[in-house]
């Protein structure tokens, strides 16, 4: 690929497994690879756009070592992003580097920090809620919503910058990069399955679960394909932001969805 037609790619950085336990991450990052190396049309599509980062183990001595939440020198590597130490938090350290040299070279479309959650249900991202642009965050997981139903939610979704996160990879690199570098996200998915919600954009008329719906446990190839909609999110998101109107127009349908919500949310109030 010449010179002058790689430097027009933006950047995409997708890592995983910084917390060992969480072994789903392991599957979703195997659906973004077995995509992007595919040979589906979207994924072509990707590999012309961007120059992709992907560390599929950000903490492997806890993985060999067996552990569920840390590294080998016992720290929760997901909580030293903000100082971490090239000696003790050495995957860290190198990657908030890389992040930095990519973010210098193009611009950063996306960094996905990949996990499982061991309490809540569905996947689902957590981002970053800038002030100025509250909707711009929220742009990527709303499409995502529309592509990877029923076992991802958008309602789900939280936009925060909680202090007690402040050392995740999510907040800090948000913070190193500054706030107009919205899609920077953890993904979750659920070590157990979906819970159907009530307000979930694109699903249709809101509907009661069925029983087959509230016990229904996530597989591998269900995490495979939440991995392959992440990548397909992107292609989507690439489009729609070739034009200013794209993104704006999505942001609209963000600002209906939750005004509609809220007005269902107070009817019900009325009624009880
Ligand atoms: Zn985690």
């Amino acid at each position: 690929m010449p010179f002058e037609v790689d430097q027009k790619k933006e950047g995409v950085v997708i890592s995983a497994r910084i917390h060992p336990g969480e072994s789903n991450a392991s599957w979703m990052m195997k659906g973004v690879i077995d995509f992007l190396v595919s040979s589906d049309p979207a994924a072509s599509e990707l590999r012309d756009k961007f120059v992709f980062k992907i560390i599929p183990m950000l903490n492997p001595d806890g993985v060999i070592n067996g552990n569920y939440r840390c590294s080998l020198a016992g720290c929760d590597l997901n909580r030293r992003w903000k100082y971490p130490s090239e000696t003790l938090h050495p995957t860290v350290w190198h990657t908030k580097k890389l992040i930095t040299k990519l973010a210098q070279e193009r611009p950063l479309a996306l960094y996905c920090d990949i996990h499982g959650h061991s309490r809540r249900k569905n996947a689902f991202f957590y981002g970053n809620g800038s002030p100025t642009e509250p909707n711009a965050a929220r742009v990527f997981p709303f499409l995502m919503s529309k592509l990877a139903q029923p076992h991802y939610s958008y309602d789900y979704s939280r936009f925060n910058t909680n202090r007690t996160k402040e050392q995740t990879a999510r907040i800090a690199v948000w913070r190193d990069l500054g706030s107009k570098h919205s899609n920077i996200y953890t993904m979750e998915a659920s070590f157990c399955g979906p819970k159907p919600v009530k307000f979930e954009p694109h699903r249709g008329k809101a509907k009661a679960p069925t029983a087959q719906e509230l016990n229904y446990h996530f597989n591998t190839q269900d995490y495979l394909e939440l991995g392959q909609n992440l990548c397909k999110t992107l292609a989507v998101y690439r489009t729609a932001s070739e034009t200013t109107m794209g993104i704006q127009n999505i942001e609209y349908q963000i600002e209906q969805y939750h005004i509609e919500k809220e007005a269902k949310l107070e009817q019900e109030d009325l009624i009880r």
